[in-house]
């Protein structure tokens, strides 16, 4: 099991990797969005259907195939915007690390379990994009709310469930196109 311990000054309990657990879900339209705020380090951890971010879940083939992987990347780039972190939080950008299909070099994007590689084994194939951010938080207690532009784009999301953990407690909200917002304490 993938846990870890979140300690704080009121309380201490586990976090238990609930993305992983969607991850095993793997709907297409459906991405989770964990958010872990702790003191002045905030983590964001996407995990998506690669279809979701680049149309397809196996390796990459066409010229239009490789744009895509790179279009995605320059959009995951820029968390800040992408899921609309509030500008007063002060939240600078430690570290990126993707996995999955988008952290192979362009040209090599490799589905999972693969082993055959005829077109009518890719169809029963799929891949999940996760990418997680680290960031350090002038003000992490404005760390309150997003407006995400995460639907805008990637248009062929259909939902994103909401995971947030900070000092006061858990919340959870699934955003959809139509309501891409949320707030917590
Ligand atoms: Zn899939």
């Amino acid at each position: 099991m993938n846990c870890r311990l979140i300690a704080t000054t009121a309380s201490a309990f586990m976090l238990c990797n609930v993305a992983a657990h969607a991850q095993d879900i793997h709907e297409h339209g459906s991405s989770t969005l964990q958010i872990v705020r702790e003191g002045n380090a905030v983590t964001l951890r996407l995990d998506a259907p690669a279809m979701d971010l680049i149309g397809f879940e196996h390796e990459a083939e066409t010229d239009e195939q490789h744009a895509a992987i790179t279009s995605a990347q320059e959009k995951l780039s820029d968390p800040l915007g992408l899921f609309g972190i509030p500008e007063e939080a002060g939240c600078v950008l430690d570290h990126t690390q993707f996995e999955g299909p988008l952290s192979e070099p362009v040209g090599e994007l490799v589905a999972g379990h693969h082993g055959h590689d005829d077109d009518h084994d890719r169809d029963t194939e799929h891949a999940d994009v996760i990418v997680e951010y680290e960031f350090t938080c002038a003000n992490p207690a404005a760390v309150t709310r997003l407006d995400s532009a995460f639907f805008a784009a990637f248009s062929s999301a259909r939902e994103l469930n909401l995971q947030v953990v900070t000092e006061n407690g858990q919340f959870q909200q699934l955003l959809t196109p139509a309501m891409p917002s949320a707030s917590w304490q």
